[in-house]
């Protein structure tokens, strides 16, 4: 291992990988470092990997449309081929019901139209000619497994639903950063794995590298943050929170894993389905199971923690997005032994991503990626790489923020949009949902 790299990048999860990658092909020599044993083993291992393209906010959208394209050429995208195989993209496409929480997705067809983004709108038999399993009556709002009421229909159907066959889910997480790692490294990009970074040096307002738990010092002179929900910590360690507008903080999540109803195959005739009528999301799971994860209602309680204490058993949430699902699907059994995971997302105040130099010179940073940032993790890499160049070069991105142009969907995204310096957002749904 090289004591002096261009670029150190803390954090080999899917966005740290691709950020090596991008760095490396622009010809940067770069050093992932993480603590745990591989790419790819923090929260980005448990993601739900939904690759999907609706968005409240344009740049959302227009981020994920780009990154979508990324996943159907992922072989030609890495370039290397992998020992272990390249991921797979499931193309199922994804249904999202048309509820008051999201406006019958009004605004989010709007910015479909503008960017050409393909969909579909489906009436409540159309989705039951899909899914027979479904039940389309209202149960909204979602409430809490104590609350009067709770699985209770509230009256009428469901309107109907909008299908973006865009969409759909890497089924191993983990193996699409390993992907990401071996690209990196066809590159010459290096990866050091089991150590943590435990101090950022830094002289005359620059970062001068990292010191790792066993006392080595690594010298760079750029350094990205993308810890997950360890960012905080980081940008802490690295005195860069000063001017920051926006913070991070680590969310407890539990994703609820259940048996497709017998008789049908959700994991081949299944898609990903969005549901705030009832408070979760879904798609199908290896072993012809039902993947829930949670739309975050406003009944439950968020359970903000410190990233290296919290509770890792599952709890009455696993059981409650369970029920959810089952009034929809009211055939669904309940299994007594609970699967799934407990990880945690790195939400920012307005959860929307902060894509950000800092006020550090070379300290850059890719956090509060919310839940939501997995699919667009190759395009936040290449977009991250580009941000560099443009920094390191001279460029002033607070003042004229780099417009990062996409190669796929015609359009560039204004970067500064993911400034640290923003004002929060009121556009954004405050979610998961982004
Ligand atoms: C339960 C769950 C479901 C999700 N579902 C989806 C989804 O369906 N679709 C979607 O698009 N997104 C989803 N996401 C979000 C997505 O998975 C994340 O945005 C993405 O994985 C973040 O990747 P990352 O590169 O930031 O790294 P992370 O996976 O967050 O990893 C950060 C890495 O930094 C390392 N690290 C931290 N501190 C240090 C240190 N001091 N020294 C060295 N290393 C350090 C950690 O060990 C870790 O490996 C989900 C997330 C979770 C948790």
């Amino acid at each position: 291992m090289n004591q002096k790299v261009d670029a150190i990048i803390i954090g080999a999860g899917v966005i740290g990988a691709a950020t090596a990658y991008e760095l490396s092909k622009k010809g940067y020599s770069t050093l992932s470092v993480d603590k745990l044993p591989a790419a790819g083993y923090g929260p980005t291992s448990n993601s739900c990997a939904i690759i999907r393209v609706h968005y409240s906010t344009l740049e959302g959208a227009v981020f994920a449309y780009e990154g979508y394209f990324y996943w159907k050429n992922w072989q030609d995208y890495l370039g290397a081929r992998d020992e272990s195989g390249a991921a797979v993209f499931h193309e199922t496409g994804c249904m999202v019901m048309k509820t008051e929480v999201n406006g019958s997705l009004r605004r989010i067809r709007e910015i479909a139209d503008r960017f050409a983004i393909p969909y579909e709108e489906w009436g409540p038999d159309e989705v039951l000619e899909r899914l027979p399993i479904y039940d389309m009556q209202r149960f909204a709002p979602p409430k809490l497994p104590a609350d009067e009421g709770f699985c209770e229909p509230t009256g009428g159907t469901v309107e109907g639903a909008v299908f973006f066959p865009t969409a759909g889910y890497i089924s191993d997480p983990q193996l699409a950063t390993h992907n990401l790692q071996r690209a990196a490294e066809a590159k010459g990009a290096q990866f050091l794995f089991n150590k943590a970074v435990v101090e950022i040096p830094r002289t005359n307002g620059r970062v001068t590298g990292v010191v790792l738990d066993d006392g080595t010092r690594i010298e760079a002179g750029i350094v990205v943050n993308v810890a997950g929900p360890h960012s905080e910590p980081i940008n802490r360690m690295a005195g860069a929170v000063g001017d920051m507008n926006i913070h991070t903080r680590a969310l407890r999540q539990e994703v609820t894993h259940v048996p497709s109803p017998e008789g049908f195959q959700f994991e081949g005739a299944g898609f990903v389905v969005s549901d705030s009528d009832v408070g979760v999301y879904c798609r199908p799971e290896t072993g012809n199971h039902i993947l829930i994860g949670s739309e975050d209602p406003e009944c439950d309680v968020r359970e903000w923690v410190d990233p290296d204490d919290y509770n890792r058993d599952f709890t009455e949430q696993w059981t409650t997005q369970a029920y959810r699902l089952a009034q929809r699907i009211p055939s669904l059994g309940i299994p007594s032994r609970m699967k799934g995971c407990v990880d945690l997302y790195d939400v920012s105040d307005d959860w929307i991503p902060i894509y950000d130099k800092s006020s550090l010179g070379g300290f850059y940073m890719a956090i509060g990626t919310s839940g939501n940032q997995f699919k667009n993790a190759p395009v936040a890499g290449a977009m991250m790489a580009a941000l560099i160049d443009y920094c390191e070069g001279g460029g002033d991105h607070d003042r004229n923020p780099l417009q990062f142009p996409l190669r796929y969907v015609e359009a560039s995204i204004d970067v500064g949009f993911y400034s640290r310096l923003r004002q929060i957002n009121p556009n954004s749904s405050f979610s998961v949902i982004g």
